[in-house]
């Protein structure tokens, strides 16, 4: 199969990290998340082996936790003892209640609130990412307020285009991120941070885009950030301790996107820079990377009891789940690919085709449509797999459906990392 914590048990059962998925969906109900936690460490493990056998001292992973965020999953991020981004003061406060140790933490977005700020620094966030001027002022303020110095890298943009989906491409000059490069702006910036009081710049960012397959996209956007911190270093003797290349590693959602080798890829990105810093006479910086979706993407599936199938005579068939955009609203907004498969009998003949479509009342309500499976009977058990990023971090409760709980496998145990949703956890807002 697609994944090697995937096979079938003696049952004709999908098993997923070694558990029988039909028995999961018993015991905890569906739809449910299920994630692999020593798949999860193991790629973390190669993400920073990688990092520290082929870059500077210091060069780590941040998880970008946008990707999947509850305090489980900060609570093995700390042990595996990588740092972590934030994007708000919700996934920040997940992550200062989960015992996350807050100097390693790095917190982004394009428009970061006063209250924000103040909460952030209160909380002793290690790094802001500044996306613009107006935040890196705000940012001074606050900290001069509070007496203390704050370290930030100043968000840029290097120009240029990864070539995957428009809604998760983010490095081109007219994005909404960070500051340009190619308007001379991201140079006037820089100056302006080198002057601030509060202020410590320790380095730049950038983020390209998602989901990238081929490490050339890295290879240009290292190229265009190592010039521009030559530029800058010639014109005012300012160089950097930090180069921080953002995520974007993709992960495979099925069998004709290619199988990537992460370690292999960090390899050949740092040998890049490598001479890049060689050519342009300067030492190499630390490098941090802030992979999301390649650290828990594709670690994740989402179990649903088949419901209602319908044939449409001469038309097509549907196969409604009792989830759907709720739980997994990638293919409504992007049509992403997903590999789906009748986990009550993976190995039936598939000679039927459905539409997968969730429960809402919403006609782009889908999952994945054309999908050859077994032709399913209502109360049998369907997997999505790769649904570990982006998709309980996406859910919402549209509908009000309740949104499913995560639970966590490893070699040991299963358990809850997130609860189930009540009807009572619906209405509990409402006055
Ligand atoms: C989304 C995002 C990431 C993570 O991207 P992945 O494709 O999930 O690796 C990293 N950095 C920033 C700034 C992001 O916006």
């Amino acid at each position: 199969m697609i994944y090697d914590n995937l096979a079938v048990n003696e049952k004709g059962h999908l098993t997923f990290a070694g558990y029988d998925t039909v028995e999961l969906a018993e015991k905890y109900g569906t739809p449910l998340y299920l994630m692999d936690e020593d798949k999860i460490r193991q790629r973390v493990r190669e993400y920073k082996k990688a990092m520290s056998d082929f870059m500077p001292q210091g060069s780590v992973p941040e998880f970008a936790s946008k990707a999947f965020s509850c305090r489980q999953i900060y609570r093995i991020m700390a042990e595996e003892g990588i740092d972590i981004d934030i994007v708000s003061v919700g996934e920040l406060y997940t992550a200062v209640t989960a015992g996350f140790p807050m100097e390693r933490a790095f917190f982004h977005g394009n428009n970061k609130t006063d209250s924000d700020i103040e909460f952030a620094i209160e909380n002793g966030v290690g790094y802001f990412v500044v996306d613009n001027e107006d935040e890196l002022y705000a940012v001074d303020r606050c900290a001069s307020k509070r007496g203390v110095v704050q370290k930030i890298l100043l968000r840029v943009t290097p120009g240029i285009d990864p070539h995957t989906h428009k809604k998760i491409s983010t490095g081109s000059v007219e994005s909404k991120f960070g500051i340009a490069i190619g308007t001379g702006q991201a140079e006037e910036t820089v100056l302006k941070a080198l002057d601030l009081e509060n202020i410590e710049l320790c380095g730049y960012h950038c983020h390209i885009g998602s989901q990238i397959f081929d490490a050339e996209p890295f290879h240009t956007a290292s190229e265009i950030m190592l010039k521009f911190i030559a530029d800058i270093k010639d014109k005012y003797g300012y160089s950097p301790d930090m180069l921080n290349l953002g995520g974007g590693l993709g992960v495979r959602y099925v069998e004709s996107e290619p199988e990537i080798d992460y370690y292999g890829e960090l390899r050949k990105i740092a040998e890049t820079i490598k001479k890049q810093c060689a050519q342009l006479q300067l030492d190499m910086p630390k490098i941090l990377t802030e992979p999301g979706r390649s650290l828990v993407g594709d670690s994740g599936i989402t179990l649903y009891t088949v419901g209602s199938v319908k044939e449409i005579k001469g038309y097509k068939n549907y196969v409604s789940v009792d989830g759907g955009m709720t739980d997994n609203p990638r293919y409504t907004l992007y049509e992403s690919p997903y590999t789906v498969i009748l986990a009550s009998r993976p190995e039936d003949k598939k000679d039927f085709t459905a539409t997968v479509a969730g429960r809402c009342c919403e006609s782009g309500d889908l999952i994945q449509e054309d999908v050859a499976m077994p032709r399913p009977e209502r109360g049998e058990i369907l997997a999505v797999l790769t649904t570990g990023a982006y998709n309980y971090s996406m859910a919402s409760n549209y509908n009000r459906i309740p949104r499913p709980p995560v639970v966590m496998l490893n070699s040991e145990r299963d358990y809850i990392a997130v609860k189930r949703e009540t009807l009572e956890d619906i209405c509990r807002l409402d006055v």
